[in-house]
């Protein structure tokens, strides 16, 4: 027997806003101390003007657990030009910046070199020297300020997986879809907008 789909089900899903407040650090102006750090812009909402609650944070954070875990991609499958969902992180002066996930557009990606060697030991005693490979890449710019990756990782080049996604495939869109069902209906933090709300 077939157990038909809710309503609730067929409806596409926009997109899943994240219960939100507003920032209490800029008082939702988005913006704190002088314009010569970050244009003043606040480290604490970066700018948005509203922070997560706990619940939002919870189900924002599952999503992004689930989108990487159903869609992450290996490094040598992208290409500069290539969109994808990343974490960056740059410098404003001397302060290190992290810049939350967004979609970023590669402006390049380095060779990847070999930056330490584990050490472990075989079952003679041995010691076994494993590399690890690392590549940055380096985003197109949208604050002037120059964005990259931390640093990513892996045993051999091929094995380095960028922890992000492609855009506007239809294979994304399909996983994307379905990982905003489950977070909707696992966490009383996230709520759907649906196409036909609009
Ligand atoms: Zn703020």
């Amino acid at each position: 027997m077939t157990v038909p789909a809710s309503a609730d089900e067929e409806r596409r899903i926009k997109t899943v806003i994240f219960e939100n407040t507003e920032c209490g650090r800029c008082d939702g102006s988005g913006q704190y101390g002088p314009a010569s750090v970050a244009n003043g812009v606040c480290f604490s909402c970066a700018g948005k003007k509203t922070r997560l609650t706990k619940k939002g944070e919870r189900a924002s954070n599952e999503t992004t657990r689930l989108l990487d875990e159903r869609s992450s991609v290996p490094l040598s499958d992208l290409k500069e030009g290539d969109v994808i969902w990343a974490k960056a992180s740059g410098w404003s002066g001397f302060h290190p910046i992290d810049y939350p996930y967004k979609w970023r557009q590669i402006k390049s990606i380095s060779e990847p070199r070999v930056s330490a060697h584990s050490i472990t030991k075989d079952e003679d005693g041995n010691e076994v020297r494993t590399p690890c490979y690392n590549v940055t890449v380096t985003f197109e710019s949208i604050a002037g300020q120059e964005e990259r990756t931390n640093s990513l990782g892996g045993s051999s080049p091929e094995e380095i997986m960028a922890k992000t996604y492609r855009q506007r495939t239809d294979e994304y869109r399909e996983i994307h879809q379905g990982v905003m069902r489950e977070i909707v209906r696992r966490f009383s933090g996230a709520t759907a907008v649906y196409y036909e709300d609009e």
